[in-house]
């Protein structure tokens, strides 16, 4: 009786996953998911690298799939450990013929399956890929000879196929017969898990987590005329119709990114193709483009001074800092974004440049604070999308034109020039509650000698 055990990540759905296609061919196969207690205590930026809303999306996008396997005779379990060290207790308890997992790209990521490579070496370890557009075969123009900058990738990209979706979802082994500690899921409660993490909350966010809702949502976005309206729409401040809304769905791999570019495509054969089908798929291939990228810098995706030749002129001021994650800084439209953020755990493109470029280029902090920032906040997070755009901004990643600047006033006059969005996020009068300026000593109070 061969026996597959699978580490999910971030592939947390059913659809297209070729890491359970591959399951198929074994006799038994055992599907773990980590919660990782690192998540919750603060990393070198002084926060949890996840936050209350993404948190919540993760456990909803759990019990889907716990409820979907469940209708296929199989079961998710859930452990509280890092994978490396709930793959050193499963592996010598089970002995596996073969360990499943999907491609990761995050350098810290890999590490952790690194490590188990290390310490299992006959294990074979199959990595599927299931995050991202076109797959990295170890030959693949990818992973050898990936530009340095989006434009270049994206004229390559384009002469490509992307691989279709997988077709139908197959019939999963059963769970293993050996005696398993449990045969129910349940996610880690309060005794491991900080208060935050361990209650539920009440949060005002529109995105449900889940394979399930995910794939409803596709299909109304694809039953509607939005496809043909986003390139005109989609660099809005907000508006929940203005961009497509894949990203958290994406990020935890609840929806398949070949799947989501299969109904581009899908759409354009019924109803014609447009500039703003074409633009949904150029906005994936950034996607993939950073995704790629997080791979070819590894570390070097987290350093201050990022592929450029110089490090910026910026630093850490606290209060600066803090001001900015709360939106208590001189600029209303920032506050507004900030306060977005916080509240519903995502933000839209332009919020993301805005406040980016403000943080670096009016605050003068290191992006890298910025960057950490959302990475507790969002619930589309992921590694290269969030940490390569923050290096874009800043001046240090595959920007040819070395940062972006975005003038707050001139953004506000452009995207918001009724304050409505401000409005809408500042709990007080904008008018009376902006602070003039962002220190609270400014140089003349310093004294002189
Ligand atoms: C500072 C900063 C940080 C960001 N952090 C993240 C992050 O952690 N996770 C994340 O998914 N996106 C991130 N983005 C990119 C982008 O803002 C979001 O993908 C987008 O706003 C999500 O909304 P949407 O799904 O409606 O996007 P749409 O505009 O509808 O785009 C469709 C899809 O294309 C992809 N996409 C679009 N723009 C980008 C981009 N610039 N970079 C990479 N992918 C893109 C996303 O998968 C998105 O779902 C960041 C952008 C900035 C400027």
């Amino acid at each position: 009786m061969s026996l597959a055990l699978y580490l999910l990540g971030n592939d947390l759905r059913l659809h297209d996953n070729r890491a359970l296609a591959h399951a198929s061919k074994y006799d038994s196969l055992l599907i773990v998911y980590c919660v990782d207690p690192r998540w919750f205590v603060p990393n070198r930026f002084g926060l949890p690298s996840i936050g209350p809303h993404r948190w919540r999306f993760i456990k909803e996008s759990l019990a889907d799939l716990a409820s979907s396997l469940q209708k296929k005779s199989q079961h998710l379990f859930v452990e509280y450990g890092t994978v490396a060290g709930v793959a050193e207790t499963l592996i010598p308890d089970l002995l596996p013929d073969v360990l499943l997992t999907s491609d990761t790209h995050g350098w810290y990521e890999r590490k952790g399956l690194e490590e188990i490579q290390q310490r299992f070496p006959t294990l074979p370890l199959i990595f599927s890929s299931n995050a991202t557009l076109f797959s990295c075969d170890g030959t693949s123009w990818l992973s050898n000879d990936l530009p340095n900058q989006f434009t270049p990738f994206r004229k390559r990209a384009e002469t490509q196929d992307v691989p279709h979706p997988l077709s139908g979802s197959n019939s999963l082994p059963p769970m293993p017969s050996k005696n398993l500690r449990s045969n129910r899921w349940s996610i880690p409660d309060a005794n491991v898990l900080p208060h935050w993490a361990a209650t539920s909350g009440e949060f005002q966010t529109p995105f449900t987590g889940g394979e399930t809702s995910a794939e409803n949502y596709l299909r109304s976005y694809f039953s509607s005329e939005l496809p043909h309206s986003y390139k005109s729409t989609r660099n809005k401040l907000d508006g929940w119709h203005n961009s497509s809304k894949w990203s958290s769905w994406l990020a935890q791999g609840c929806l398949s990114p070949r799947r989501v570019h299969g109904a581009i495509q899908n759409y354009e054969h019924k109803h014609g193709p447009s500039d703003s089908t074409y633009w949904l798929k150029f906005e994936l291939l950034w996607r993939e483009y950073f995704h790629w990228l997080a791979i070819k810098l590894g570390k070097a995706l987290f350093s201050f001074q990022g592929t450029a030749k110089h490090a910026p002129l910026t630093s850490f001021y606290p209060e600066r800092y803090k001001r900015w994650c709360v939106g208590n800084t001189p600029s209303p439209l920032v506050n507004a974004c900030m306060r977005e953020l916080s509240t519903t755990g995502y933000i839209s493109n332009r919020g993301r440049q805005i406040t980016a470029s403000y943080l670096v280029n009016e605050l003068e902090v290191d992006w890298r604070y910025g960057a950490a920032w959302f990475e507790h906040q969002l619930i589309d997070y992921d590694v290269g999308s969030n940490w390569g755009n923050w290096q874009y901004i800043a001046g240090v990643g595959a920007d040819p034109r070395g940062g972006r600047h975005f003038n707050p006033d001139k953004q506000q006059r452009q995207f918001d020039p009724d304050y409505r969005y401000v409005k809408r996020w500042l709990i007080h009068d904008y008018e009376s509650t902006t602070p003039a300026r962002i220190d609270s000593i400014d140089a003349a109070g310093w004294p002189i000698d």
